[in-house]
């Protein structure tokens, strides 16, 4: 048991202080000690109502499943460069990891939570400012898009962010960025200006096309491998509303609406304001095919040509399309998605460039899988076609500037019992191994596995290629010496595995 020494904040010190000492995984030192006497009443055991919240309020189970020793949560860069100075110095003396959280979305386990380490939990650095001249907006990495479109809608102001108002700032940005905006706009993480970041020797830099060019870059898809990022500087967007919304139509349309997304990808460059996601999905429940269309377009105009293909109104079964703004839509978005708690939640994504023949193939294998899982209690099994965003800027995903046309696959899986994840797991892999045969097939298969909707089995970093790899490496080396976000840090997916 670690000797704690009590600090100069009186009972509310040595309550957390013992507190830390009693946590079953603390045995070796007193990190959560130390981070407490330098963090005073930022630091959490796990008595507290805050490390409650904060550990519940993951989106998957098996991130809610994991108990850090403590959960510190900095209100600023300062707090924040103390606490990693702390943390690298105490992962060399003791080998204590760490792990960082924003908004908690990411589904594998482990990615932002921690068992028996200290989890960084940036929620309270979400402060969101647009500039006088309404060009730029500043946000704090700790906001979810749901808070960020709350304050930029009444200002007839948007940004390239997440479709679903719980998704954070941080891990979406750091991982890519896939917007309803993408078409038109690009990659989140492309239209980020300038980023506040805080390296594993605690200084506080700020990295753009000028400053630390290589680290900002890196940062572009780079995710937790560099540093932990504060805040985020992005480019405004003008905005007086959306068009948009959901629609559910059965199995017998599945053909003209694969029609339609496959049109829709053809003629892509026709209108950049359109997004349309298509989904199939099979739930225990249904026990049938049926499919949904996720539509959006960025202005608020009814009904645009471009996405008129995939309204039929004599078959649709629920539609909710309608002139709205972007919070609204964000918080639809979140209805239809079955956050952890009840049910492990899995994530697997391929991509392919666009070719009509292989929709239909695609769709069919994803049929066929239902059978897979169909034994599987309360299962909900979903395969979504989406556009990639444009590119209009350099990052490290290592995206090929011909392959405007990208489709990105997100396969999901929602089930109640951990003990179904091994059918499910191998479920999904057959399924996307024959969506790669298929995409191989007809010469559109693509590397790249999009960061923020893999499974931590996906090979995200050697889907970027070697030369985007070497860069992210390189610039690790530079900025991280002593390898403190490669190996403290275990979660999300690292350079030089
Ligand atoms: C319901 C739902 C809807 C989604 N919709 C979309 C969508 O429309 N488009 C899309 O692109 N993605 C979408 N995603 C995926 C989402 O982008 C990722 O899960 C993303 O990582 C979430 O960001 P977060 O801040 O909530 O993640 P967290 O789980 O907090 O973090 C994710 C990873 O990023 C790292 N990280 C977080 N913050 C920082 C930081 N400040 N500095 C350095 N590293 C950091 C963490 O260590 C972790 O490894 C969706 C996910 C869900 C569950």
């Amino acid at each position: 048991m670690a000797s704690y020494v009590p600090y100069a904040v009186g009972v509310l010190g040595v309550w957390a202080a013992i507190t830390f000492t009693q946590h079953p995984f603390y045995r070796h030192h007193d990190t959560c000690d130390n981070l407490a006497s330098i963090l005073d009443n930022r630091v959490f055991a796990s008595s507290s109502a805050e490390y409650k919240e904060s550990v519940s309020s993951y989106f998957s189970f098996q991130e809610q499943n994991l108990q850090p020793a403590c959960v510190v949560q900095p209100t600023t860069a300062q707090e924040l460069s103390a606490a990693i100075v702390l943390l690298a110095r105490d992962y060399h003396d003791h080998g204590q990891q760490f792990a960082i959280r924003s908004g908690g979305h990411m589904i594998p386990g482990g990615a932002a939570n921690i068992h028996g380490g200290v989890t960084i939990d940036l929620r309270a650095m979400n402060d969101i400012d647009l500039s006088s001249d309404r060009s730029k907006v500043q946000i704090g990495t700790g906001a979810t898009w749901g808070q960020v479109y709350k304050v930029l809608d009444p200002l007839n102001i948007t940004v390239t962010g997440g479709r679903a108002a719980s998704i954070g700032v941080g891990g979406y940005l750091t991982g890519g960025g896939l917007s309803a905006l993408g078409p038109a706009t690009g990659w989140g993480c492309d239209n980020v200006l300038e980023v506040e970041v805080v390296l594993a020797s605690g200084e506080i830099v700020q990295a753009s096309r000028t400053s630390y060019p290589d680290l900002f870059v890196a940062l572009r898809g780079g995710s937790n491998n560099f540093g932990v990022v504060t805040k985020f500087t992005m480019a405004a967007h003008p905005s007086n509303g959306i068009w948009g919304g959901f629609m559910a139509y059965p199995e017998s349309e599945v053909p003209r609406q694969i029609r339609a997304y496959s049109d829709f990808m053809q003629s892509r460059s026709v209108d950049s304001l359109a997004d349309p996601i298509q989904s199939y999905g099979w739930t225990s429940n249904r026990r049938v095919l049926f499919g949904t269309n996720i539509l959006l377009y960025a202005k608020p105009h009814p009904h645009p040509p471009v996405l008129q293909s995939f309204i039929n109104n004599t078959t649709t079964l629920h539609s909710t399309l309608r002139i709205t703004t972007m919070a609204d839509f964000a918080e639809e978005e979140d209805r239809y998605q079955i956050p952890g708690f009840y049910y492990s939640t899995l994530y697997f994504t391929t991509t392919f460039a666009h070719d009509p023949s292989v929709y239909a193939p695609i769709v069919s294998e994803f049929n066929r899988s239902c059978h897979a899982v169909s034994a599987v209690e309360n299962m909900n099994w979903y395969m979504s076609f989406q556009p990639s965003a444009a590119l209009n800027g350099e990052n490290s995903l290592g995206l090929d500037p011909r392959d405007e046309r990208l489709n990105i696959i997100i396969l999901v899986a929602f089930f109640p019992s951990p003990e179904d994840s091994t059918v499910v797991r191998n479920a999904a892999n057959d399924l996307i191994r024959s969506i790669e045969e298929i995409t191989r097939a007809a010469g559109v298969y693509r590397p790249f596995k999009y960061l923020n909707y893999a499974d931590d089995s996906q090979d995200v970093i050697g889907g970027y290629g070697e030369q985007a790899r070497a860069a992210l490496q390189a610039a690790s080396r530079k900025y991280d010496r002593e390898g403190v976000f490669q190996s403290a840090v275990p979660g999300g997916y690292k350079l030089f595995a």
